[in-house]
């Protein structure tokens, strides 16, 4: 520590003493939690009287800055002391006001404001609620967790594979598994080799980096309307406007792509083809077809994002659009996320070696490397064939839940109600009378402690307010039943008091009979 003092100054000395000890932390030759000196031992070193000392260090002590304790000393403070340095003692010596707080507001990126962002929230917000019966979130079943072969595959890579599995990894992933995913792939007929494949965290981050590395601010993108908004947040935030493009039941209307791709020469199309979310519906064969034929003619890349064709419990199968992909215009994703543990994220992307460079480059840079750890212990569950073993043991759980959905959809619903029937997946579309608002059911509903995804989160533009997800893997059949009588009876209800409320304005408005 340096004390230099100054006789001439007309500050008092212990002033002075303090002062250079304030300056000293702030310069940081005084650790926060340092040793001062003992009174009589700085004294003697200042030429100064004892006291003079002992008047510095009780204001220092007053103030927050030092600590001290009988027979030990006396301490730099290390609790509250920046608030103290910076509040108390600047004010006090220099006669400035207290530091106000960081003003936040207006310092956001336009891409952080961007109400993208607040949609995605809003529906994880929803989803996470605890003290209600949740139907938003598509979650998987927790109570079916292979929780313990999982935790044996954690103990064989830790075990087996050493202090790898603490390193960073490489960025592309785990090799073993990125050799298992390719294989898996090849065997569902989809030529792609480990080096085709990234590691994700989630797809969500696959999606993520798909538009960081193909989207220049105001490129096109065709994505279904309505579509998942996890998928509109990535490409938004990258710049992208958004072309909606209707889905029936038999997924997106390719036919619509077809002419708006000459309209507005877009830079990739973004389609989930099987369960779409939300509406549940899957891309038929021939549209498959029609879709890589308009990508290949066009010369646009299509992302396919495959979240849970491994959730089909019943129905035949389509090829993903990936197996027909001779010309290299499919980026494939998918994940662990549904059909296994959301809690690993772990998900990948499977696409032309170019691609994945730059993909692998852009993820370098967010997060380096998916945990290696997880990535091999998901691995060796894997190669011990536990996870076909998890899915043929989720996918009748699931065709129970739906089918006690759609059961109570007829009985507990309001006349008029529709709804499609998903072959497989987490959830269920629905649709209601057209004078009812999900914003304002979800609200009544949740008074009642059960919560939904209300539609609107879900469209591009033009939202049908009268839409509602309700998903249902999470959810036991207790709580199916109990959740949708009450969603359905306040929905009635609503419904009811909207009538009175016409019938009440044809009293009161004479309408002419013309
Ligand atoms: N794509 C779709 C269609 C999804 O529904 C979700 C998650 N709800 C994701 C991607 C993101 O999945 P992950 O948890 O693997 O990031």
């Amino acid at each position: 520590m340096n004390i230099t003092l100054d006789p001439q100054s007309k500050t008092p000395v212990y002033l002075q003493i303090k002062q250079a000890v304030v300056e000293n932390i702030q310069q940081g030759k005084l650790a926060l939690g340092a040793r001062l000196p003992a009174t009589r031992e700085l004294a003697k070193e200042l030429g100064v009287n004892r006291s003079t000392v002992t008047m510095a260090y009780d204001e220092l002590i007053a103030d927050g800055i030092v600590e001290s304790f009988v027979g030990r000393g006396s301490f730099v403070a290390r609790r509250h002391l920046m608030e103290t340095l910076q509040g108390n003692l600047f004010g006090k010596m220099r006669g400035h006001n207290a530091p106000k707080k960081m003003a936040w507001e207006g310092m956001f990126s336009e891409r952080a404001d961007s109400i993208a962002i607040e949609s995605l929230l809003d529906l994880y917000q929803v989803s996470t609620l605890r003290d209600v019966i949740s139907f938003s979130g598509s979650f998987p079943d927790a109570s079916s967790f292979p929780t313990r072969e999982f935790r044996n595959s954690l103990h064989f890579a830790e075990r087996a594979l050493g202090d790898e599995v603490y390193r960073y990894g490489p960025a592309a992933g785990y090799e073993r598994l990125r050799e298992y995913l390719a294989s898996r792939m090849a065997s569902a007929g989809a030529e792609v080799t480990a080096e085709e494949i990234l590691i994700t965290s989630g797809s969500q981050q696959a999606l993520d980096l798909i538009a960081r590395a193909l989207i220049s601010p105001g490129d096109t993108v065709i994505i279904e309307n309505p579509t998942y908004p996890g998928a509109m947040t990535a490409f938004t935030l990258a710049g992208a406007r958004l072309v909606g493009v209707p889905v029936d039941e038999h997924g997106l209307r390719v036919e619509v792509v077809e002419q708006i791709v000459k309209l507005k020469r877009p830079k990739l199309i973004y389609v989930v083809p099987s369960f779409q979310n939300p509406t549940g519906s899957c891309l038929s064969w021939e549209r498959r077809l029609q879709l890589l034929a308009v990508a290949q003619e066009h010369n646009i890349p299509i992302v396919e994002d495959d979240y849970g064709s491994h959730l089909r419990f019943e129905g035949d199968a389509l090829p993903h659009l990936k197996t027909q992909d001779v010309t290299d215009h499919v980026i494939y994703v998918s994940n662990f996320s549904k059909s296994l543990l959301p809690g690993l994220r772990i998900g990948w992307c499977a696409a032309a070696k170019p691609v994945i460079s730059r993909l692998t480059a852009l993820k370098q840079n967010s997060d380096i490397t998916t945990s290696p750890l997880l990535q091999s212990a998901l691995w060796d569950f894997c190669r011990r064939k536990r996870y076909e073993v998890h899915l043929e043991k989720v996918r009748p759980i699931y065709r129970t839940r739906r089918d006690r959905v759609v059961k109570l959809l007829g009985e507990a619903f309001p006349d008029g109600t529709t709804w499609a029937v998903p072959q497989g997946g987490l959830f269920l579309w629905v649709k209601m009378p057209a004078a009812l608002d999900t914003t304002e059911l979800l609200y009544q509903s949740r008074q009642q402690g059960v919560v939904f995804s209300r539609g609107h989160l879900f469209y591009v533009d033009n939202p049908e307010r009268n839409t509602l997800r309700l998903s249902y893997g999470h959810v036991s059949l207790e709580q199916i039943e109990s959740g949708l009588r009450v969603i359905g009876s306040t929905a009635k209800a609503m419904l009811a008091r909207s009538t009175s409320r016409t019938a009440e304005k044809f009293r009161t408005h004479t309408v002419p009979l013309v």
